[in-house]
């Protein structure tokens, strides 16, 4: 009779707040500690057995489009899964759509970070339409007539999903259209017109390419007006309460988040408002692209906290010749490693949300700044952790029931969405350049005393004060310094010396790509004991 053995139990239920203690340092660290009872409150439902299926089933039974009745009527609509419904409502209530700009006060945005960090841990796919109404009220509010009447709707914390015209629903949420087919990057070759329909408003006509989570509310949209590129409001419902001229061509069949809409669009005439001044649309739609790009970090930490809770849990239980896979040598090496790269990741999520919790000089050039930097590489390392914690759990990390090819599949999106790698890059050399106090805000970042940090930071600073910052071949060299010097700051200062040490021994010392390969005398031990889940 078969019989099975050697087989962990289940993690679940596993309260994703109280099991991770580099998150409860980092809230408290950062200036949410209030924010600590509803953070281990939401933990507890999202780490539920229950809710973990939800992510499960999102996955398995993607979104359809419907495109006509069976009439022959447009519909343009996107059917889910209830589970994907059900995922909405939890983020929604939770308030991670919009809660700092709800209920502003200090640490908003790093208890809205930590809230997002969790979620993305169980569902990647609901994020996307929670961090695009997120990073679109700052934009919002550059139009105060559209302010008044949409952001009640969008700080409301209840997930509506009839589609409704705004005004009938309890709850808004925004979603965004850039990228079109002859251009994504380069915004300024976008064709979409929008012709002025003589009432303040505009009639738009054109495409995107991609347009993610196409039953959002609203879009904030790039057009060519008369005055060159500007940002719109489309609703998908017109004043008069007709469907507005949206017509979705056909979902993305995509790699991974495979429970989110992702869809072509054309526009034939489609009602939109225009936010902020006419003609400058990419400064106006930038502002989102700032905290949608604090979301790819956080989201792409929190993917690595999964990956890594996943392969600890399976170590500490699973036995392969006479010992726990986290008590052989070669493991814990592996293991720590992952350990450490997860919680740089997370050190410095954290610490570029609180940026956006203040105002002072110094934390608007570490947002200008370092926002794209921390997206480039957090982003990076994303499927490299995949990868890796997926091969602890051997064969079985291989088979969707684990979740970990889920997580393989998704870890690239982050670094690919809202500016790839290279214009990550670009736009840090471009930071550097206009942002006046950059490299004595980055100094006082990351001067710590530390000799081993000393000597890197050294040459990083000496690169930033001369010429060959310029250099664009070298922009992905320097940014790369730029964050693993942030990194190791964050962890000299405020993880044990285990961590800090092995961070600072690898990392700057210039280790491969691989994982397991910290120097001998680290100590292995006490770095995968911190990162346990508990
Ligand atoms: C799942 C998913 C969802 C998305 N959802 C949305 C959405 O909701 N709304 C939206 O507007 N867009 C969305 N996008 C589009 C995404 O933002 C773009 O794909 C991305 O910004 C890159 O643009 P592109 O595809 O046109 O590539 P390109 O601009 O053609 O770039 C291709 C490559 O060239 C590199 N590159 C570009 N310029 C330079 C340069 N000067 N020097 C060196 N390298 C350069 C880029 O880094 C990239 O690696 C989504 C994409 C994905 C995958």
């Amino acid at each position: 009779m078969f019989e099975v053995a050697n087989q962990p139990p289940p993690l679940e239920p596993c309260n994703l707040f109280s099991s991770d203690a580099v998150l409860g340092e980092a809230v408290k660290r950062e200036g949410a500690a209030w924010a600590e009872a509803a953070l281990g409150a939401l933990g507890e439902t999202l780490g539920r057995p229950e809710t973990v299926k939800l992510g499960f089933d999102a996955n398995r039974f993607p979104p359809q489009l419907k495109t006509f009745d069976r009439y022959g009527h447009r519909l343009d609509e996107v059917e889910f899964h209830p589970a994907w419904h059900d995922l909405m409502t939890i983020a929604v209530r939770a308030g991670l759509h919009s809660s700092p700009w709800a209920e502003p006060k200090a640490g908003a945005h790093v208890a809205r970070a930590a809230g997002t960090y969790m979620l993305t841990q169980v569902e990647s796919g609901v994020y996307c339409p929670i961090a695009m109404t997120y990073g679109a009220v700052p934009t919002l509010r550059q139009a105060p007539e559209i302010a008044d009447v949409w952001l009640p709707k969008i700080y409301a914390r209840e997930y509506d999903r009839r589609f409704e015209p705004a005004a009938r629903k309890s709850g808004a949420l925004i979603g965004m259209g850039m990228t079109e087919n002859q251009g994504g990057s380069d915004l300024r070759t976008n064709t979409t017109r929008a012709e002025p329909a003589g009432d303040g408003s505009f009639r738009l006509y054109g495409h995107k390419w991609f347009m993610s989570a196409p039953m959002c509310d609203a879009f904030l949209v790039l057009a060519q007006s008369p005055k060159g590129l500007s940002c719109f409001f489309m609703p998908r419902w017109t004043p008069d309460g007709a469907r507005n001229a949206i017509r979705i061509n056909r979902l993305k069949d995509k790699l991974g988040n495979k429970s989110n809409a992702s869809s072509e669009v054309e526009f034939h005439g489609a009602y939109a408002w225009l936010v902020g001044e006419e003609g400058r649309g990419i400064p106006t739609i930038i502002e989102m692209g700032n905290y949608t790009r604090l979301d790819c970090c956080i989201g792409s930490a929190g993917l690595m906290r999964q990956a890594v809770t996943q392969a600890l849990h399976h170590a500490r239980h699973r036995t392969a010749f006479q010992k726990k896979l986290i008590d052989q040598p070669l493991m814990s090496n592996v293991l720590a490693d992952l350990a450490i790269e997860s919680e740089a990741a997370a050190a410095l999520t954290f610490r570029l949300a609180r940026a956006y919790d203040e105002s002072d000089e110094a934390a608007l050039a570490i947002r200008r700044v370092v926002t794209p930097a921390a997206k480039f590489w957090i982003c990076k390392r994303a499927p490299m952790v995949a990868l890796e914690a997926m091969e602890v759990l051997g064969g079985s990390g291989y088979i969707e029931e684990s979740i970990m090819p889920r997580l393989y599949r998704e870890a690239p999106v982050n670094s690919i969405w809202e500016g790839s790698g290279n214009v990550m890059c670009l736009d840090v050399l471009r930071a550097i350049a206009r942002t006046p106090n950059a490299a004595d805000v980055l100094r006082a970042e990351i001067d710590r005393g530390d000799a081993r940090l000393g000597a890197f930071a050294g040459k990083l600073m000496d690169r930033l004060a001369s010429s060959q910052r310029n250099d664009e071949t070298q922009a992905r060299a320097l940014t790369r310094d730029l964050v693993l010097a942030l990194q190791a700051a964050l962890l000299l200062e405020h993880a044990p010396a285990a961590v800090a040490d092995a961070f600072c021994a690898s990392r700057l010392a210039g280790d491969g790509p691989a994982f397991g390969l910290l120097p001998r005398g680290s100590d292995l031990n006490a770095i995968t004991r911190r990162a346990m889940p508990n």
